[in-house]
This record gives C-alpha cells, structure tokens and sequence, in this order.
C-alpha cells in the first residue's frame, strides 16, 4: 500500500542498511537439535564465566524487597563501591546496561554522517556495528599478524587524513578511536607505549578492557584521571560471572560524564543488576579466586592445544583463546566438535581466515574438548 510504503522510507538508511542480526540460537532449541541434554553442552563460544556469580549474589536477589521501586538513576552505591574496585573517584564512573550500552552511548553522543571512527580489526565486533548505526565511517588499520596494533600506520592515518573517496563526498572527521586490551579474539594485550602514542592522536581513545581481569597486567582505568581523551569500559560480565544480568562501566573523563548526564536513559541499570553488582563488590576476593582458576585453566589448555597437530593456539591474557587452524577446515572442526556437545566460536573473515576461539572452562570440560580435538585429527 502506498502509504505504508511512503512511511517505510522515513526510516534511516543507516538502519535500513544493516544486514540484519543473526541470532545466537538459545541453550534449548540447540540441546533439541543436537539431541545432547542441555546439562552435557559444554559452552566454550562465548566468553562467558562457566563458574557464574559468586554465591552471595543469588542470596542478595532472593532478599531484596524493593522491586516495585524503580532504580536509583545516580546508581550513587554502586558507584562508590566501583570507585574502591577501580581505584578511580565515583564522579568519573557510569554504570550501564552492559559494556555494549556504554559503547552506543558513545558512538551516539559523538558520531553523526560525516564523522569516523577508527577501528583495528580483528577485533570485537559492536565497535563498527555502532558506529555505522550512528551513520559514521569505520576506517579499519589492521592489527599485525601477531594482532598487535600497528601504531605507525594509526599515526600515518591521522597524519595524512583518511582516504579520499573517488567521490566528490568531504573526508569524514575521526572523532573516536577503539582499543581493545586484552583484545577480542586475539587475547593479546596493548602494550604501555604504544597507548601512549595512540592517546597522543587527535581523537577519543576508548579502551575496552572487558577481559582486564584476566591479564597479567593492570587496568589502565585510573589512567583517565590523567588525560581527557580517554574512556575505560569495564564489565561484570566476564570476571564477575553475570552477562545474563547486564551490568558494565564506563571509566569517563569529567568533561564526558557531565554530558552522559544528561544523554543516559535515567533507569539504564535495573535493580537486579545494581544488587547483583554490590553483591559481587562485597565479594571481590571470591571472584579474584575464581579468575585465579580460569587462568590456570587458560595454561592447562593453552598446553593442550599446542598438542593439537593441526591447531596453532595464540597466547592469550584473556578468557579464551583463539587458535588457527593449519590444513582443514574451521568450520567443518566447528560442526564436528558442535554434534559432539561442544560449542566453539569460528571465523572465516579477513584476518581471521580459518580460526576457532575456544573459551576457557572448566578442568572437565578442558579435558572433553582438548580429548575431542584430537580424536578429530
Ligand atoms: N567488549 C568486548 C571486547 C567483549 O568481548 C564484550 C562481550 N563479548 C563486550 C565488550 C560486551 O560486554 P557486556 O556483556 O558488558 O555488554
């Protein structure tokens, strides 16, 4: 009909353009098409944290009798108890519904048609999927081989200017810069230096630091109260074991956190994942234990891997890692290792040709998967 059509064309191009999501298939429906018992799949595709929440936060939620209320829009506890987690002053940190909320908030405060970001991949994918829904332009500077950041050529872009476009169409202007450390699927961290050189760019440096627990250095967080072109985000979904409750930070200049203010949806956090974040910062010792054993576990397997013929493990100061795969095909080991109850992630994509990431679980389930890849060889 007419009209339907006419309204349909009010919609933004940016969104009309996007491909459209592929949703991750939930636990049941794939237990049923599988025909393993959803107790058996062992979930290694996700990053997620296989020993969850510390016991203290199923207690906190069964306790608390405040739901009817809605959310304190200053989330003034949590803050001060992220401000002793983070060694960084409540006024610089915001909480989110997930780290994934704090980066379309950026993306949406800065960016409009015109503007670019910087993205290296490979790397997370929401960085460029946020930035395109804003209407910006990605401009990729491809890591390394060894995924490292190629610094020179980020200092060359922002030297030169972006590439001019054969069309008549204006240079976009760089506004933000994506980092990530430990990186998403690599593992491998951001060295000091080479943040400094990229923080001396012309741009908002915004460093995801979703996996920083599990590295052997230090969160670069308080780093913000030095410099005004810098955002950290931070999340309980890894560490902290709550992905499903949705609760992540973001560590903000004050300049920034003044207009996040006013951008930010007033009940963006819920009352569950305020209570589940106290809880879990009552707690901080249990979840250090517990991220003590994931990185045990990531030695045990990375170990195992590299007895796999046909797998090439990177070292990894994340959860996960990420393994190329040498002479057959990823996604057929992907299948294979899937009708066998183990979900793994896998990537055919530039620079990431023909690999598997495997995140790090349980000693069982190191032993199921690293027992599976080899019998597949
Ligand atoms: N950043 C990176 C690098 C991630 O891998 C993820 C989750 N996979 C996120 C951010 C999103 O975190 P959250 O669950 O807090 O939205």
């Amino acid at each position: 009909m007419p009209l339907t059509m006419n309204i349909q064309s009010f919609l933004r191009p940016e969104v009309t353009e996007l491909d459209p999501y592929t949703p991750i298939q939930p636990f049941e429906v794939l237990s049923e098409r599988l025909g393993v018992p959803a107790s058996e799949i062992i979930k290694l595709d996700a990053n997620e944290n296989p020993y969850g929440p510390v016991p203290a936060v199923a207690e906190a939620l069964a306790e608390y009798p405040y739901y009817h209320i809605y959310p304190d829009p200053q989330q003034g506890e949590l803050r001060s108890a992220l401000s002793d987690y983070v060694d960084v002053p409540a006024a610089n940190i915001l909480p989110t519904h997930g780290a994934d909320e704090m980066l379309d908030y950026l993306c949406r405060l800065f960016l409009e048609p015109g503007d670019a970001i910087v993205n290296c991949p490979p790397t997370f994918g929401m960085y460029s999927f946020d930035a395109s829904l804003a209407g910006a332009t990605v401009i990729d500077v491809w890591r390394h081989p060894d995924y490292s950041v190629d610094v020179p050529a980020m200092e060359r872009l922002f030297r030169e200017g972006p590439p001019v476009k054969l069309s008549s169409a204006p240079r976009p202007r760089i506004k933000l810069l994506f980092l990530t450390s430990p990186n998403n699927p690599s593992g491998n961290w951001l060295a000091d230096d080479d943040l400094h050189r990229l923080l001396a760019l012309p741009a908002l440096v915004v460093l995801d630091e979703a996996y920083v627990e599990f590295a052997d250095y230090p969160s670069r967080a308080p780093w913000v109260l030095d410099r005004d072109n810098l955002v950290v985000l931070r999340t309980f979904s890894k560490a902290a074991g709550i992905a499903g409750l949705r609760l992540g930070y973001g560590v903000c200049p004050p300049w920034l956190m003044e207009q996040l203010w006013k951008f930010k949806q007033p009940y963006n956090v819920n009352v569950a994942a305020t209570v589940a974040g106290l809880a879990s910062l009552r707690h901080v010792d249990q979840i250090r234990a517990t991220v003590d054993k994931l990185k045990e576990e990531r030695a045990l397997l990375f170990a195992g891997l590299r007895q796999i013929p046909y797998l090439e493990p990177q070292p990894s100061q994340a959860n996960f890692i990420l393994c190329r795969v040498l002479g057959r095909d990823a996604a057929a080991l992907k299948l294979a290792l899937e009708r066998r109850g183990v979900l793994v992630r896998y990537y055919r994509k530039p620079g990431l040709d023909n690999c598997i990431r495997i995140s790090v679980g349980r000693p069982v389930e190191t032993e199921r998967v690293l027992a599976l890849l080899m019998e597949l060889a």
